[in-house]
């Protein structure tokens, strides 16, 4: 995957992703990220939830199934998972476990840092050349 500079999504799909999150503070919630990339942008056009396998509060863990079935049913229509985005009952660093997968994985990599109730940050990464960087997030 080339570097990505920005991530355009939806703020009903961002709203969405942080009402889970702050719903269960002590499973990360995660899914998948859904739309298609031009020129160092990531457009996000539909969000997929997915259960947390690992169901824990410090990893998660996407079926591998879902996974693929869902690049397949993508594909057919122009788009790929160009995204997961999952939270943390902390800030939204990557941990050390994260680093490890998105060097795997080097799409973005959107985190919601879950810091109180209400309260809560979100950032998006990448995995590129070596190190992580920080990606622009843009709500339409
Ligand atoms: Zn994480």
């Amino acid at each position: 995957m080339q570097k990505i500079e920005k991530i355009i999504i939806p703020k009903n799909y961002l709203e969405k992703i942080v009402e889970e999150a702050l719903k269960t503070p002590n499973i990360e919630i995660c899914g998948l990220l859904i739309g298609v990339v031009k020129n160092k942008v990531v457009i996000v056009k539909r969000i997929k939830f997915t259960p947390n396998m690992a169901k824990s509060s410090i990893r998660f863990s996407i079926d591998p199934k879902i996974l693929y079935e869902t690049y397949m049913e993508v594909e057919k229509i122009g788009e790929d998972i160009i995204g997961i985005f999952h939270s943390h009952p902390a800030s939204p660093q990557p941990s050390a476990i994260d680093i490890e997968y998105m060097e795997i994985n080097p799409v973005v990599w959107l985190i919601i840092g879950v810091l109180g109730e209400e309260n809560y940050e979100i950032a998006a990464w990448q995995f590129f050349e070596g190190k992580i960087h920080n990606v622009e997030i843009v709500e339409t």
